[in-house]
């Protein structure tokens, strides 16, 4: 059996947890984190990480290793409607403190990055737990884990719940959660469109009857998603790739495939929970705090903000330091997290009532917006700072 002795110990080491321990990587406190995972992270999840937060993974010394491992750049969202015309592009703003492109490359890669650079300053990764179990002692938390091949125990004074939608951390230790199920679930198919520009841009077809976003993929591929009813769901699950494409063909005539299959198929949600006030230094960040559906691919990017700003705070700490003295700064950061995430998660979750449909009857009011937004700069440019992450 292990002992460890740490400041921080995180359950979960998905993007929220793996930035976390990178972003903590040079203040020199002791991390460890803990995760049932056995294999890579779900490669369908936020893969186009926003420019304002490249600075911040360029602080964390991981951008150069994103770009290194074939991470490539998109300069904009593009809209069209029911018959496939353009309506507009949303592009990406020229500011001060943001890069002049989204990057993207498949989450397992950006999760698998992450963890790399955490472990490199020195954080302790046990993966592949099958069970654990968390009481207090004596000021700190003690953290009883098994594993297949071993057990141990993580004594920590921070306990951060990084562990997901559905996160144990949350449950065990009965923090209120506010949620709300969107009516459809998404899919998700992966496939290679007949021409692929050299500039790759976002691109989201208004049909008839649903939102169609066709997401850029490295190497050329495109990731598609669009709410689908439940007795569709054998249709996209079983038929072959032909029918699949006349499908697709039909609700975005201008756009053709080459290759498409069925990915996965995802339940979205928007929930949020509470601040943690019972006994102990305690928070929960990433899907366990915020979870949102994917309509503005905004997910894995809160969880990079999220992360940076709980670091920064501990990271004002001194390695051993006690519960006393990271209380005060966990209220800090659920106040920062009051008043910067929740309107941003607000906005996302009428983006969100806005895609789940599967009889949008062509979008008329979105997009009239679009054709506004078109014909003004400002709002163009509102839009654009807006998906950049710069409001
Ligand atoms: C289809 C889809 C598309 C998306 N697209 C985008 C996008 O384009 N842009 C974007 O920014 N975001 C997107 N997102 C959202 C984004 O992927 C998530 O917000 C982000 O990955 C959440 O990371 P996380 O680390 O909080 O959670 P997770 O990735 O769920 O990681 C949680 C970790 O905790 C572990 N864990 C769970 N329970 C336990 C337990 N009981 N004990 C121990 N370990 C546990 C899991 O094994 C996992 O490794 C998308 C999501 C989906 C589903």
């Amino acid at each position: 059996m292990t002992t460890q002795q740490v400041d921080v110990g995180i359950i979960g080491s998905g993007i929220a947890g793996a930035s976390l321990a990178a972003a903590l990587a040079n203040t020199g406190l002791r991390v460890a984190l803990l995760d049932r995972r056995q294999g890579p992270l779900d490669t369908a999840r936020g893969d186009h990480i926003q420019p304002n937060l490249q600075p911040v993974l360029a602080r964390w010394g991981v951008l150069d290793r994103l770009q290194a491992a074939g991470a490539e750049q998109r300069v904009g969202t593009r809209w069209f409607d029911a018959t496939g015309a353009h309506i507009v592009t949303v592009p990406v703003p020229e500011h001060e403190h943001c890069a002049p492109s989204f990057l993207f490359l498949n989450h397992e890669h950006i999760g698998d990055i992450l963890l790399a650079r955490a472990c490199e300053g020195d954080a302790t990764n046990i993966d592949a737990i099958s069970e654990w179990s968390l009481e207090r002692s004596e000021g700190a938390w003690r953290i009883a884990w098994e594993s297949e091949a071993q057990s141990g125990v993580v004594t920590c004074t921070v306990l951060v719940g990084a562990d997901g939608t559905a996160s144990a951390v949350r449950h065990r230790l009965n923090i209120g959660l506010s949620r709300h199920r969107y009516q459809y679930p998404i899919a998700v198919l992966y496939g290679r469109q007949q021409a692929v520009p050299t500039l790759r841009t976002l691109d989201v077809y208004l049909a008839q009857q649903r939102m169609v976003s066709m997401i850029p993929r490295t190497g050329g591929d495109t990731k598609v998603g669009f709410p689908v009813a439940v007795d569709e769901l054998p249709f996209w699950r079983t038929e072959p790739t032909a029918a699949l494409k006349q499908r697709l063909a039909e609700w975005c005539p201008q756009v053709e495939f080459e290759s498409l299959e069925f990915g996965a198929v995802y339940p979205p949600v928007s929930q949020q929970s509470e601040a943690y006030d019972g006994e102990g230094a305690v928070a929960l960040i990433g899907d366990a705090r915020h979870a949102m559906h994917p309509a503005r691919s905004m997910g894995m990017n809160t969880c990079f903000r999220v992360a940076d700003q709980l670091a920064g705070l501990l990271g004002t700490l001194k390695p051993g330091f006690s519960e006393r003295e990271a209380l005060p700064l966990l209220s800090q950061f659920e106040a920062q997290f009051s008043e910067e995430l929740s309107p941003r998660l607000a906005e996302n979750h009428a983006a969100g009532l806005q895609m789940d449909t599967v009889d949008g009857d062509g979008f008329a009011a979105l997009t009239a917006q679009l054709s506004a937004a078109a014909a003004d700069p400002d709002i163009l440019q509102v839009m654009a700072l807006k998906a950049a992450g710069l409001r």
